[in-house]
């Protein structure tokens, strides 16, 4: 019988990561320096069919780095979905931008109609890009967040960008691995699509270095822009001269030892996550009121989490999250939205009734890449003893 704590999503160490972190430190490279920074972009660039990968320290830094190489300057704005973490819009802001905010799909990532709509109707286009019909202000780029491993609606929303001359950043921080199987990106992985994109490798993610990020661009220049960036934009090695105020954006040699450690078990946590998605669905959708939410069709996700969506369960979201807690399993709601945060009530928000209905009724269940099938049928049988 499982017994004991359940967690909702930790890290899985059971590679080479102990040998790669104590060669970084026997070999004391331990910092900013070292090989093995270069070998983990080189490894994630091939692993998602890029040129090149830029590291950094976090997810939040890499989309920063994205919107500056995307020219996002103080007084622009910049379209972001409501349904995400708030580290998927707090860099708008960094960069003296400000967030117009947009509602979601059924995938629960930024609705493409809602874009184009926004577009059509709020905006003109001018010669040098998107401008607000009423204030004037210039709308240089969309954030597209791959919510939970799930791919947003990339035909659609780079149709939009074209039209509309939006820059497309995209938040692959929950998405390291899903790529399109079919349609016109086919073969092409989240993050890869749009004119940037980021990855994160916090404790929670599919793969993780403690804390850290990966920026990737098909467009050299940049790459190259966000490395400058990220490493206090320096211009030479020997004298202190600096052309930009850049920043301390840099991943470490350790962080590196694990990242390539991990990455070697990404396609195979990603095959346990299915696993466990199908399992889940098998007792649990279509059961109680409860509707188990699936991923886009035409993809290869990577399952990163799994949402049940309470359409008809006796117990509303926090009292099953509670009754669970209870129970030594640990869940989550989605997150609040983020136009309803302090930081951002000022802000636009357009379209968000969906949004709002899925923050009302999702719970993220345990979805460990060392999950076992035992722990997971007890948390899908306290599920369904809890509606009885
Ligand atoms: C985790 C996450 C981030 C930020 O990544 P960090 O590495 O924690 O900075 C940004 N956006 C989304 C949607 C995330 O889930």
């Amino acid at each position: 019988m499982s017994e004991g704590f359940i967690p909702l999503s930790v890290p899985n160490f059971s590679g080479n990561e102990k040998q790669y972190v104590s060669e970084a430190v026997v070999s004391e490279w331990v910092s900013t320096g070292g090989s093995m920074v270069s070998g983990f972009e080189e490894k994630l660039a091939a692993y998602v069919g890029m040129p090149r990968a830029v590291a950094c320290n976090s997810g939040t830094s890499g989309l920063h780095l994205a919107l500056l190489a995307a020219g996002v300057k103080p007084g622009d704005e910049v379209l972001a979905p409501t349904l995400t973490f708030i580290a998927a819009v707090n860099p708008i802001r960094y960069c003296g931008a400000e967030p117009v905010f947009l509602g979601c799909d059924d995938s629960l990532c930024l609705d493409p109609a809602l874009l184009e709509a926004f577009c059509e109707k709020e905006c003109v286009l001018k010669e040098d890009g998107l401008y607000r019909r009423q204030s004037g202000k210039r709308v240089a780029a969309v954030v597209a967040v791959h919510v939970f491993g799930n791919l947003a609606d990339m035909p659609r929303i780079m149709a939009a960008a074209q039209k509309y001359r939006l820059k497309v950043i995209e938040d692959a921080t929950e998405a390291l691995g899903t790529r399109y199987t079919e349609g016109p990106y086919q073969g092409r992985f989240a993050g890869t699509i749009g004119d940037a994109g980021a990855y994160s490798f916090n404790g929670n993610k599919i793969i993780t270095t403690g804390a850290g990020g990966m920026t990737v661009s098909l467009h050299p220049d940049w790459a190259e822009r966000m490395k400058y960036l990220s490493t206090q934009a320096k211009d030479d090695l020997l004298q202190f001269l600096h052309g930009d105020v850049g920043y301390n954006y840099r991943m470490t040699n350790l962080q590196a030892a694990l990242g390539l450690a991990q990455l070697e078990q990404l396609e195979g946590f990603i095959a346990h996550k299915h696993a466990l998605y199908d399992f889940y669905r098998e007792r649990l959708d279509g059961k109680k009121g409860i509707k188990m939410l699936g991923f886009r069709p035409g993809t290869r996700p990577n399952e990163w989490f799994f949402s049940l969506y309470l359409e008809d369960y006796p117990l509303e979201r926090d009292a099953l999250i509670d009754a669970l807690s209870k129970k030594q399993i640990q869940t989550r709601p989605i997150w609040a939205l983020i136009h309803e945060q302090k930081p951002y009530r000022k802000n636009e928000a357009f379209g968000v009734e969906k949004a709002a209905d899925y923050r009302a009724r999702i719970v993220n269940i345990p979805c460990s890449t060392n999950l076992s099938f035992e722990d997971a049928g007890r948390v899908a049988a306290a599920i369904i003893e809890l509606a009885e």
